[in-house]
């Protein structure tokens, strides 16, 4: 159906077609092409693919064990130190992380493929239904987390196994964070995101809690005074505005909002999708969204990006897919206003721009771009509620490196902090580390007080 008379529609392929597009960006490997690509690693001893991993990962002593025909042993060196390793297999830009630090990764070669190697691993596991750790006996503590993206489901998986219990609230239906409702479709196919949550939660020790939202429903002081500790891993709820002319428009919507949508249909040729999209930005979201975009049957689909290429957020490898895909990425264009016809978007006006003394400034030439529909994709930002006196820097919690925020007993990870790229595997990392540093304290503060003589 158009919307409003623009060239809004849902249902613009065939559903085979949709099908096609949506599926896995990278198959599985089978176990023949798993050991021809676990063959290519050196098992360095100071493996630097490991320390580019934010969650440290034993790279060399996984892909050695695949390599041996274990794929259940490799799954387990891998989730030992990331429990949703699963999803980070198929989400990391490993292009700019292990494999970028792999030491084949240079001119003449190319580096070890270290993600597809992860997943074939990490999928053979969780196909079994098989986990590898138990927990600790019961502590009789238990931890209220906040938000069930990766950082909070990883602090809550770490403190179950902890031996304590993790009781998980989240304002959305569904948990997942952002696995759920935000990574690309073709990177989570066959709703491996709640496959993933199901498969943390047989552990035991945690219980999620959707539709309850600090600020709304609770604040943290009751968190404080009814848990034995709290973590806080709330993600960026708030999207940023454009503050322009015509950004009321229909048509006009927030990529973040538009991703959302698309991983939520029962049925993709649901979603509307303009015939012309442009799409505002330079990082991860601006080209998941411009990409699924095209997939859902967009003609024409342009990414408008105020800077460079290399200045861009989203990685050359994302770049590259993008092209491939068939959008189109142009640098130098920032949004002046956008246009509309009878309430709707119908084109965009850009300056255009250049660096000018290490300044980003308009050059004073405009264009226009004709379209039916912009996606913003400008950023996120921490829409902070119900957190009394936390310390924040530049709208984010403070963390130290143990993810001790400035509130005795509060931690907090993931995108709402300040320490760290916004990715999931920081997230996984932070809410790991956090539920150990929870874990130290605890029993701390059950030890017997030792009389100094
Ligand atoms: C469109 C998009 C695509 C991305 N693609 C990639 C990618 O391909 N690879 C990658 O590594 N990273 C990607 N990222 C970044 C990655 O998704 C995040 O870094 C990661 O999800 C952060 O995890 P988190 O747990 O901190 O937050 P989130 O995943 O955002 O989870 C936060 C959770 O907290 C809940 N919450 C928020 N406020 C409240 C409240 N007041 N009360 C209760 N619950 C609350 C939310 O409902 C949510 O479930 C992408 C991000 C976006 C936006
Ligand atoms: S750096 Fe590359 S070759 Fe060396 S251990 Fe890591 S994956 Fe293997």
């Amino acid at each position: 159906m158009d919307r409003l008379g623009s060239g809004i529609a849902g249902g613009r392929l065939a559903p085979a077609d949709y099908e096609r597009n949506f599926s896995d960006l990278h198959p599985r490997f089978d176990r023949h092409e798993a050991l021809v690509a676990a063959d290519r690693c050196y098992f360095c001893h100071d493996a630097p693919c490991m320390t580019a991993c934010p969650t440290a990962i034993d790279i060399p002593l996984f892909i050695r064990q695949i390599s041996t025909a274990n794929p259940l042993g490799a799954a387990r060196t891998i989730f030992s130190q990331n429990s949703l390793g699963g999803m980070c297999a198929r989400v990391c830009p490993t292009e700019t992380l292990c494999e970028e630090a792999c030491v084949r990764h240079t001119a003449e070669d190319r580096p070890v493929e270290i993600g597809r190697l992860q997943r074939y691993a990490t999928d053979i596991a969780m196909e079994t239904g098989r986990q590898f750790f138990a927990r600790a006996p019961e502590t009789g503590k238990t931890i209220a987390v906040v938000g069930a993206g990766p950082a909070g489901l990883a602090c809550a998986h770490r403190a179950a196994l902890n031996g304590h219990t993790a009781i998980v609230f989240d304002a959305r239906e569904k948990p997942g964070g952002l696995n759920e409702y935000g990574i690309a479709a073709y990177k989570a196919a066959d709703d491996f995101a709640q496959r993933e949550v199901d498969y943390l939660l047989a552990i035991g020790g945690i219980e999620i809690r959707n539709g309850h939202a600090l600020g709304r429903d609770f604040s943290l002081s009751d968190l404080t005074r009814d848990y034995d500790a709290v973590f806080l891993g709330l993600g960026l709820a708030g999207v940023n505005a454009l503050g322009l002319e015509g950004e009321d428009l229909a048509g006009v919507d927030d990529a973040v909002d538009f991703i959302a949508a698309l991983r939520q249909a029962e049925n993709k040729a649901d979603v509307p999708i303009g015939r012309r999209v442009v799409v505002l930005g330079g990082g991860m979201t601006a080209i998941d969204a411009a990409i699924q975009a095209k997939l859902l049957g967009a003609e024409e689909v342009t990414i408008c990006y105020r800077r460079g290429k290399d200045q861009m957020n989203a990685s050359e490898y994302e770049q590259d897919l993008a092209a491939s895909k068939g959008v189109l990425i142009r640098h130098w264009l920032s949004p002046k206003r956008i246009l509309g016809r009878d309430g709707a978007v119908a084109g965009i006006e850009l300056d255009y721009t250049a660096l000018r003394d290490g300044h980003l400034t308009g050059t004073g030439e405009t264009g226009v771009i004709a379209c039916d529909q912009v996606l913003k994709a400008i950023g996120q930002s921490f829409r902070a509620s119900g957190l009394g006196t936390l310390a924040m820097e530049r709208g984010r919690i403070v963390i130290d490196e143990h993810c001790r925020t400035s509130m005795d007993g509060v931690y907090a990870g993931g995108d709402c902090t300040n320490r760290g790229e916004d990715l999931t595997v920081q997230a996984v990392a932070h809410g790991r580390d956090a539920a150990d540093a929870i874990h130290r304290h605890l029993a701390a503060a059950g030890q017997p007080a030792v009389a100094v003589a």
